[in-house]
């Protein structure tokens, strides 16, 4: 019975022991690499010979695991994004850590598919997501599903939003069933993905109104108001409010008990996108004008980046259950629950989302939240609220530099001046100062246009960086800065 017979193929590996011994040379790497990343250069360009390997067909045969490793030492590896790294402040990116990589090896060696059936992550899952709803103070009897990020659990939670929609039926009869059109209000400055949602979702891009915004990036409340009035007497359905507790472009902040408020009076979902900014509620800075989270219909926020979590989770709450589950749940034959054996168990995750096949990656979050606890997070997640504002201060205080936004949460938004620059010279002095920062290997910070104006960007939640990072970050601007208009003199 045990006899393996010459030809049954199996892809495990002919020599367990090498195998074993390149899994330990693979940690030691990692522990390496994540121990003098400080040292390291943070972005490397990656060689066009790199780019010719890595643009080779299908390969027919096997190759030595060995062999297939040292190829990725030298043509991968080295050629990391460096969101690891502790000057890595480009758009909205984790750092992750060592407990959350090797957690996910964990998830990946169990490998349950984690959607249905009587197994431990199943409970591991169903924690987590509990431990969410108390991150965020949302109810205990609310539901939740961990899916891949932000954007995932901003659909997920508009679909809830139209598919519960008063008594429109549109889960069974499609938005064909709806008295009229529906209307979804966000900002300006709100995330593509909540356009995209309500395109896939079926409202269109046109039933998305983008309200104006203050001079702090805020969704003007007077405007919001103004068009559901007109939407109204247009005869539309004002559906659904979303407000953003920290915007990508610059941390801001809807006035969300406002937009509560309106949402409560005119009987429409109230969503928040916290991709970003919702772990600020962790920091007492920011805890009261985030209380309105705690009374939303929905809420999407991710773990990958302001807790650190490695790539790649979000997570949806939904205010309530039953509406989650109704628009979601099916079972096909194929899925029947029992209440003994391994097709016992909780209630199927697919009932709560779209995706049927779903990874461990509850446990890194399981693993990372048990190693440092709540306090931790809070104090980490104010820290970098701290660096944001230090870096601002060090802004202020240098006459060729200037902010270009109010610093909200961990994002600061700034620029080099220069009495006389136009605009446009301006823009292409910052760009030369953001490429050379790259390319030099210094700091990755990220750029965007406000009011006009090309901005260096630096989005902070990174686990990595101290005080003197912003030091260093503003004195190599200001070299970089000056070298530039040496040579355009
Ligand atoms: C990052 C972000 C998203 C998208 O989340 P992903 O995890 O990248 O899919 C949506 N909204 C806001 C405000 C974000 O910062």
């Amino acid at each position: 019975m045990t006899e393996e017979k010459k030809n049954d193929l199996t892809l495990d590996p002919e020599n367990w022991d090498a195998m074993r011994q390149l899994g330990h040379q693979m940690i030691d790497d990692l522990f390496e690499y994540w121990q003098n990343i400080r040292e390291q250069k943070i972005w490397k360009p990656i060689p066009s010979e790199v780019k010719q390997f890595l643009d080779k067909p299908l390969p027919e045969k096997g190759q030595s695991p060995e062999s297939i490793y040292q190829e990725f030492k030298q043509n991968i590896f080295p050629y990391n994004k460096g969101n690891v790294h502790p000057r890595f402040f480009a758009w909205i990116q984790g750092t992750g850590t060592p407990l959350g990589v090797l957690a996910d090896l964990l998830a990946s060696g169990m490998n349950p598919n984690v959607a249905i059936g009587e197994h431990s992550a199943m409970y591991v899952d169903r924690q987590v997501v509990n431990w969410c709803k108390e991150l965020m103070n949302f109810p205990a009897d609310a539901s939740g599903i961990l899916v891949s990020g932000g954007s995932m659990a901003n659909i997920t939670a508009l679909t809830v939003a139209r598919n519960s929609f008063r008594d429109e039926k549109i889960r069974a009869q499609g938005l064909k069933a709806a008295s009229a059109q529906l209307v979804l209000y966000c900002s300006v400055e709100t995330h593509s993905c909540i356009q995209k949602a309500a395109e896939v979702i079926g409202l269109g891009t046109e039933a998305v109104r983008k309200i104006g915004v203050n001079d702090r990036y805020e969704l003007d409340i007077e405007s919001l108001k103004a068009q559901i009035e007109l939407d109204i007497e247009a005869g539309l359905l004002p559906f659904c409010i979303v407000g953003t507790s920290g915007t990508v472009n610059t941390g801001a902040i809807d006035p969300l008990d406002e937009l509560l408020a309106i949402s409560r009076k005119h009987g429409m979902w109230f969503h928040i996108d916290g991709a970003y900014g919702a772990l600020a509620k962790l920091d007492p800075q920011y805890a009261g004008r985030l209380k309105a989270i705690e009374e939303a219909d929905s809420l999407a926020f991710d773990l990958h980046k302001w807790l650190y979590v490695p790539y790649e989770v979000g997570c949806t709450l939904i205010r309530d259950a039953k509406m989650h589950r109704d628009s979601f749940s099916i079972t096909p034959n194929y899925l029947l629950q029992e209440d003994r054996g391994l097709s016992g168990g909780l209630d199927s995750i697919n009932n709560y989302g779209f995706e049927l096949s779903r990874g461990f990656k509850a446990l890194k979050i399981w693993m990372s939240l048990k190693e440092h606890g709540r306090e931790k997070y809070a104090q980490m997640i104010a820290q970098n609220n701290r660096q944001a504002e230090y870096l601002a201060d060090l802004v202020n205080g240098n006459p060729n530099l200037e902010l270009t936004a109010p610093v909200s949460m961990s994002i600061t938004c700034f620029r080099m001046i220069k009495s006389g620059y136009s605009e446009s010279q301006l823009r292409d002095l910052n760009r030369e100062i953001l490429l050379r920062l790259q390319e030099e290997g210094i700091a990755s910070p990220s750029s965007t246009v406000l009011n006009g104006k090309y901005t260096l960007r630096v989005a902070n939640v990174n686990q990595r960086t101290r005080m003197e990072d912003m030091d260093l970050l503003v004195k190599e601007v200001l070299r970089i800065g000056a070298e530039i208009q040496k040579i355009v003199h």
